[in-house]
């Protein structure tokens, strides 16, 4: 039986880690405010906005709602983004992917100031990430990587093989794992001959978007299995991209879906407000 990495008490632990840096803050006399813009009511992006709001106020950081209606136009949301971008007193800002169609989303993440770009998407943080730099780390492959260290597991010179390369997961999910000295493949949908590449991993993380697509036959006997994907199955009950009944039994540790990487994104969030919270305090 594969260890169970759990998301959701790893998760609890650096949720309350910034819960009390939050409350030396604020008894500091300084706030942490993260603001929070929806548009439309796209109802799986408000159970994730509704997500994000419930881990502020468990944390201490006070969110600020903005929803703006579905027909908002991409000026009017980028002059909001400007207005936080110049209010001292929010810290961070998020605005809940995907947008309308008519709305850019590489203008509007380009619009967030860098000293706020707390989901870690602006061009300066992908650059900051791929060189080294201080910057906001995209939270999902962040917490991926906390999950993997603080269930005792070491990066150092593991063959780590990262399936997809999208610029929020997969991409800096590569960048992340060689940082922390592994030697890292990446596949995707034109890579020939994928399970010979990912049955060479001892880290596979899948980052595909295909329920259950990650069966035994992808995986080393005693591999570290990560499951990024989230998906709704027929039966309304939520699967990842690995195939858990198939892969559990071979792997040496694996993430559960849900429970896994899932809440790890959120508690990151909070961690990169605190974050800027500090840095913009000096
Ligand atoms: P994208 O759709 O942007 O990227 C999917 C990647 O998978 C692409 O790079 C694509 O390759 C690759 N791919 C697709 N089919 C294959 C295939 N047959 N073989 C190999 N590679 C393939 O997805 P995201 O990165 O945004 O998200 C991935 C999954 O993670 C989704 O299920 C998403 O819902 C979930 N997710 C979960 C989060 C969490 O907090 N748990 C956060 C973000 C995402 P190519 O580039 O060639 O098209």
């Amino acid at each position: 039986m594969a260890v169970r990495i759990d998301g959701k008490v790893i998760s609890g632990i650096i949720k309350d880690e910034v819960k009390a840096e939050v409350s030396v803050l604020k008894a500091e006399g300084t706030d942490v405010t993260l603001a929070v813009i929806q548009v439309g009511e796209d109802p799986a992006s408000t159970v994730y906005v509704g997500n994000k709001k419930k881990a502020c106020a468990y944390t201490g950081i006070i969110s600020r709602a903005c929803n703006l209606p579905e027909e908002v136009s991409q000026a009017e949301l980028l002059s909001l983004i400007e207005e936080l971008n110049a209010d001292v007193s929010v810290n961070g800002i998020l605005v809940q992917l995907p947008l309308p169609k008519h709305i850019s989303e590489s203008k509007v993440i380009e619009t967030i100031s860098p000293k706020k770009d707390v989901d870690g998407f602006h061009i300066q943080s992908a650059g900051a990430l791929l060189t080294g730099e201080p910057g906001f780390l995209p939270c999902t492959p962040a917490g991926i990587i906390e999950l993997i260290k603080r269930t005792g597991i070491d990066i150092t010179g593991r063959e780590c093989v990262v399936v997809g390369r999208s610029n929020i997961v997969g991409k800096p999910m590569a960048v992340l794992l060689l940082r922390e000295n592994g030697t890292v493949t990446v596949c995707h949908s034109k890579t020939r001959d994928l399970r010979s590449i990912t049955k060479r991993a001892d880290i596979l993380v899948a980052a595909i978007g295909k329920p259950k697509f990650i069966d035994a036959s992808y995986v080393k006997e005693g591999a570290v299995v990560i499951d990024v994907g989230i998906h709704r199955g027929e039966n309304k009950k939520l699967c990842g991209d690995v195939d858990f009944e198939s892969v559990e039994p071979l792997a040496y540790a694996i993430t559960p879906v849900p429970g896994g990487v899932g809440p790890m994104t959120i508690a990151m969030l909070m961690k990169n407000c605190l974050e800027a919270a500090k840095m913009q305090k000096g």
